[in-house]
């Protein structure tokens, strides 16, 4: 939530904090299990809610934990626990990892949300959704639906993994990926690194060679006359060959990188790259200041010392792409003709211009597989702008989407839908029932194998029919409330795009599934809120 807050909200806020009884939520059930989701394990959402109350000075009264409970009713122990605590006005702020800890019934959750605990005067707060009920955010306003929203699940899961991850970075546990060369995974301890012998006095050399005045190129060029193994080839790179370096030949940036990698000295330094969003795959390297580094957690390979005086001889960025911007458009954008991505060039020196150029053409530049599709980025992105504008003015503008989508959605409706529901409920469990009853008569005699069979012929027609409605009505209340919700989220992210003067990429790619760049310079947005 700190992404809609001001400062002046945030110091008032922090001020207020201090007068908050948390109780932290955590439950884990059967159900989580199969996704294999370990950002759901108890110790996960415990520390994951622990940096939280951390970064916002919050008192915790007590954890509540129910393990092995299901989402979908409220009959749980602790969360019984922290009712009673919350009545007996022991605590006011409740906090969970998100929404689906609460509950994943759509009904019982919405209540309490948006009856329970404003009733009682409890802030809640849903740390990966960022909902905060005392804030007065956007997020809130889908707060009701967000139990439901399938279509956005993976987003939802991807934000869980990303805030996990980053709870074990901040813990200065190794979280996966390739292990830095020199080192490798603790095969007791998959989140510790151990020294790989062969590795670290490859790295050793590298710095005394360093000390000893010889340029990165200069060690590269030593180190392949020797016929040192290369990280590529320790790792057992898949080979691409899209540029001048032969496989088994070193490279001053290889040199570069190993010489200015902290990891060498004992820190852990993660969290050096993300990926833009969950949409697009494509991976940008983060600020300086994104970097989450806890120091001494692993064996160090280079002394301090010689790593600081190391320091003093690297000249200072140099490496082209260090700086390299974020555009609009970032990984939307497509090549109409051949269907590869475009991308977009660093900013010319002599007039400030980036280009967009397709893939496919500059991999492949000799063999002319397809065309340069160039065009000035900045002056594509006010004409996507524009159009996106007039789209989304035209969706607004259009009664009949919004009258279907609201005609099946009457209050009552929903209510009639849901009470019926538990009626079917209700029926079948009965109906069972009484299979079971007439089942047992049977073996006692009290009925003939005639009756038997002409009962249960009955009451198993009877149950085929209730549970066939069940599913459907079911199906038809599911369909409902995720068209609902879709809708409200649409719709607010258009009411957003409209109103806004500067966008974030965010809000784009909410909006935008894929933009086509032709040859002939014709444009073809395909957005998420128009099937076409
Ligand atoms: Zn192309």
């Amino acid at each position: 939530m700190s992404l809609f807050i001001s400062r002046m909200e945030r110091t008032l806020l922090e001020s207020l904090n201090k007068i908050y009884k948390v109780g932290l939520y955590i439950r884990l059930s059967r159900e989580d299990d199969d996704k294999t989701l370990e950002s759901e394990s108890i110790t996960n959402q415990k520390s994951l809610l622990l940096q939280y109350v951390k970064e916002n000075h919050l008192k915790v009264y007590d954890i509540y934990i129910d393990d092995g409970y299901s989402g979908t009713n409220f009959d749980r122990p602790d969360f019984n626990r922290l009712l009673n605590d919350i009545e007996s006005g022991r605590i006011n702020m409740v906090i969970t990892k998100d929404m689906s800890r609460l509950g994943r019934d759509y009904i019982g959750t919405g209540n309490l949300i948006e009856k329970y605990f404003p009733e009682h005067n409890v802030r809640y707060i849903a740390v990966t959704d960022n909902i905060d009920t005392f804030l007065d955010s956007s997020n809130n306003d889908i707060a009701p639906f967000k139990a439901i929203m399938n279509d956005m699940y993976a987003k939802d899961i991807s934000k869980k993994i990303k805030s996990s991850l980053k709870a074990k970075m901040k813990e200065g546990k190794w979280v996966g990926g390739r292990t830095p060369f020199g080192y490798d995974q603790d095969k007791d301890n998959k989140n510790r690194l151990v020294i790989n012998e062969e590795q670290a006095s490859i790295v050793k050399r590298i710095f005394d060679m360093c000390l000893e005045g010889l340029s990165f190129f200069k060690i590269a060029k030593q180190l392949t006359k020797e016929g040192v193994k290369t990280p590529a080839q320790y790792y057992n790179f898949e080979w691409k060959g899209n540029y001048n370096l032969k496989y088994g030949e070193w490279h001053s940036k290889t040199i570069r990188d190993i010489l200015t990698n902290r990891m060498y000295i004992g820190d852990m330094v993660q969290n050096r790259r993300s990926k833009v969003n969950y949409k697009v795959k494509k991976v940008i390297k983060n600020n300086l200041n994104d970097y989450i580094v806890v120091e001494n957690t692993h064996e160090a390979i280079i002394d301090k010392e010689i790593f600081y005086e190391v320091q003093k001889k690297i000249p200072k960025n140099k490496g082209r792409n260090e700086k390299k911007e974020i555009h609009l458009l970032d990984g939307l954008l497509y090549c109409g003709n051949c269907g590869h991505r475009i991308s977009i060039t660093s900013r010319r020196k002599k007039d400030n211009r980036c280009y967009t150029i397709c893939n496919y053409y500059r991999t492949y530049m000799k063999k002319k597989l397809c065309t340069t599709h160039s065009n000035n980025y900045d002056e594509l992105e006010k004409v996507i702008i524009n159009s996106l504008t007039n789209l989304c003015l035209n969706y607004i503008n259009n009664d009949k989407i919004k009258s279907d989508v609201l005609n099946n959605l009457t209050e009552d409706n929903k209510l009639n839908n849901k009470k019926e529901l538990e009626r079917l409920s209700n029926d079948i469990k009965q109906i069972n029932d009484n299979l079971d009853n007439i089942y047992i008569d049977k073996l006692n005699t009290k009925i003939t194998e005639e009756q038997f069979e002409r009962v249960k012929v009955k009451l198993e027609q009877e149950l085929n029919v209730k549970q066939k409605r069940y599913s459907e009505l079911n199906n038809s209340i599911n369909g409902t409330i995720n068209e609902e919700s879709k809708y409200k989220m649409i719709n607010d992210y258009i009411n957003k795009f409209l109103t806004m003067k500067k966008f974030s990429r965010e809000l784009i790619i909410n909006l935008i599934d894929r933009i086509e760049i032709f040859e002939d310079k014709t444009i073809s947005i395909k957005v998420c809120f128009m099937k076409n």
